[in-house]
């Protein structure tokens, strides 16, 4: 491969042809690392509306570390994976603390800050300070695993040594930014996972894969096992003219968000008896069971859920949490002031006309 030619075809193609993205207009780290956080795990698409609120609200690091994390949490919300804004959360304090404010311009000190991984390091320093180091995503696995005819599984994270080789080789070290972001626009527009547009591909000439018609026997990919599915209840405890919520721990799965009350079903047991058994484990409340509201499914990383949800009346007893970490009564109104996941979401909406005849 003539190396200086591929860099020019690919970053004179980026030129030419990249997306109009709003982070794009900035070369203001704490935005780059902002929209780079986002846009791990979501699509540009989805990311675009909630990046644009997001910033408005904390436009800059010392208005994120001055907020409550509940209410960054709240701007989050539907974007999935709160660990990412939990961190970036954590991270922006840290800045604010130890570094005045400023996002230290070494990668090493950079990566050490909560949440940053290499990915996300390489990113923001390559992009906004112009540090010498190449990016490795998804994107960029796959143009590489073409280029080269890597046999590597791309999603076999202990073969990374061999993409990090293959992309020293080719990177550009007078414009990093510019070149990393030009692999991840080729990967995302014209590399594709399914039928890439390899007519339309600036580096088709430099490309193996593409060279001798293999192009659809690359990325190769490990077997994934299947993805479990659990069945879980939750309860919707109203009582006079509130329901109950509960606050899940700070870390972990959801971690510092809201929900309704609920848990696994044990094998052989009717959900209507799990609802009961998990609303008293983990409030220390009887309740009484109304009716069925709905069933949603929801999918995670590494699992999903089937969950039954039920309307339930109060009957007696004292809070007396198990694994949640606060509680609070509220109005059904006041649903909107409190940051919850994705699955509830999917029947709170529905909430205010099904209470209306138990409330
Ligand atoms: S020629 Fe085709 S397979 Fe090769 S990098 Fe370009 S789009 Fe990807």
């Amino acid at each position: 491969m003539k190396i200086p030619e591929f860099q020019k075809s690919l970053t004179d193609w980026f030129d030419a042809n990249k997306r109009d993205l709003p982070w794009r207009k900035t070369r203001d780290p704490y935005r780059i690392w902002v929209s780079e956080s986002m846009l791990q795990q979501t699509q540009v698409n989805t990311v675009i509306p909630f990046y644009e609120r997001f910033l408005e609200i904390f436009p800059d690091i010392s208005s994120l570390a001055a907020s409550s994390v509940e209410s960054v949490l709240k701007q989050w919300e539907g974007l999935g994976y709160y660990g990412r804004v939990r961190n970036l959360h954590r991270a922006a304090r840290i800045v604010f603390e130890q570094y005045q404010g400023k996002i230290p311009r070494e990668y090493e000190a950079f990566r050490k800050l909560p949440g940053v991984g290499e990915y996300i390091a390489a990113a923001v320093t390559s992009i906004a300070y112009q540090f010498t180091v190449p990016v490795i995503d998804g994107n960029v696995k796959r143009v590489l695993s073409r280029l080269f005819e890597l046999t590597q599984p791309v999603n076999d994270a202990g073969k990374k040594k061999i993409f990090q080789d293959a992309v020293e080789e080719i990177f550009d070290a007078s414009q990093p930014g510019k070149f990393n972001e030009s692999m991840m626009e080729l990967g995302a527009l014209i590399c594709r996972p399914n039928q890439p547009d390899c007519g339309q591909c600036p580096v088709s000439k430099h490309c193996l894969a593409c060279i001798d018609g293999k192009v659809n026997r690359f990325p190769k990919k490990t077997q994934k096992p299947a993805v479990p599915e659990y069945h879980i209840v939750v309860g919707v405890i109203y009582r006079e003219d509130k329901v109950l919520i509960t606050l899940r721990k700070s870390d972990g799965l959801l971690g510092g968000l809201w929900e309704f009350p609920g848990g696994k079903v044990n094998k052989g047991e009717t959900t209507e008896a799990a609802c009961l058994r998990e609303v008293f484990e983990e409030t220390g409340l009887t309740v009484e069971m109304g009716s069925f509201f709905k069933t949603v499914k929801h999918a995670y990383t590494h699992f999903k859920i089937l969950m039954d949800v039920f309307l339930c009346r109060f009957v007696s007893g004292d809070i007396r949490l198990n694994s949640a970490v606060d509680f609070k009564w509220i109005r059904i109104a006041e649903l909107g002031d409190f940051p919850f996941p994705g699955s509830n979401h999917k029947f709170m909406h529905e909430l205010p006309m099904r209470l209306d005849n138990c409330l």
